[in-house]
């Protein structure tokens, strides 16, 4: 039997465990929907998911990976803050929680640190010097990797890209509720929200469908999905200028928004950054969902011995 460890991510619709080899080999993955109920139920679909893949592989794994969403303190492994959509998930010990697999190593870590690992062990990230990671979909977040590992600020508040106004915003409110923050805008219900607004919302639409709306001709959509991207580059701008990195990786839902969206956030940059910023590389993210799964695997394997 090889071993493995198990990379877990909570998303928003989707809870997934994947049985994953100190190479990153998947060798068995299981998927539900992420209960809404409460924060015990998640727990219950991890504990559940993790004794499956035990005993579909024959053998407990050598550690357990979380990938949450919300601020984690990584040192306890408490979510200190988030959205309250799942009662009982802020202020929620998952490492505590999780106890009952019997798994001694254990690592929770903020979705978006996770994902960026799993792109800087396995996708597009892989880059010695300073990577940014970005990811774009229901809302818009960063992780900044210094060898490897996610810098976490003072108030494991690090990547907080969202809320930094851009002048693309202007006129639109931030789901935090302050006016013109990137996210307005820049991720996938912002998309829909801006196109609502040059329509006069006759139709409600999603990010996505705007994005087809674009692919078919429609003026107005290709005009808010090239806000998007240029909101986004301004941010980014605004970040890469302050960290100066090696690389810039994007990725996350919105990221399916094609040439139009990425070649107008590329653009800014291009625009506005001195050299030798100028000539930045800034890449699409190449493992799609897979991405926080596996860096939480990689977050196991860091917590066992070669
Ligand atoms: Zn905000």
């Amino acid at each position: 039997m090889v071993g493995y460890v198990i990379g877990a991510d909570v998303g928003g619709t989707k809870t997934a465990s994947c049985a994953v080899t100190r190479s990153g080999e998947v060798l068995e993955r299981v998927t539900e929907p992420t209960p809404k109920t409460s924060g015990a139920a998640v727990v219950d679909v991890l504990l559940r998911q993790s004794a499956d893949l035990a005993e579909s592989l024959g053998a407990p794994p050598c550690a357990l990976g979380i990938s949450a969403t919300g601020a984690i303190d990584q040192s306890t492994g408490v979510i200190v803050a988030g959205s309250e959509t799942i009662p009982g998930w802020v202020g929620l010990d998952l490492t505590a929680a999780l106890r009952p697999t019997g798994i001694e190593h254990i690592a929770v870590d903020n979705d978006l640190n996770a994902y960026a690992i799993g792109e800087h062990w396995l996708g597009a990230a892989r880059a010695p010097g300073p990577v940014l990671v970005v990811a774009v979909g229901t809302g818009v977040g960063a992780a900044l990797l210094l060898d490897g590992q996610p810098y976490r600020g003072a108030h494991n508040m690090a990547g907080e890209i969202a809320h930094i106004p851009v002048a693309e915003a202007t006129g639109f409110i931030c789901p935090c509720g302050r006016p013109g923050h990137v996210e307005a805008v820049a991720s996938g219900p912002g998309v829909a929200v801006t196109y609502a607004a040059a329509t006069g919302g006759a139709q409600p639409v999603t990010g996505k469908q705007v994005v087809e709306l674009m692919n078919r001709g429609d003026p107005v959509a290709r005009a808010c999905v090239q806000r998007a991207g240029r909101a986004l580059g301004s941010a980014l701008t605004c970040v890469a200028t302050t960290i100066d990195p090696e690389l810039v990786v994007i990725g996350g839902g919105f990221s399916a928004a094609g040439s139009v969206w990425f070649g107008s956030c590329v653009g800014v940059l291009r625009e506005e950054l001195l050299e030798p910023l100028a000539h930045l590389d800034v890449r699409l993210g190449t493992l799609g969902p897979d991405a926080p799964l596996l860096g939480a695997a990689k977050q196991a394997w860091s917590l066992v011995a070669e």
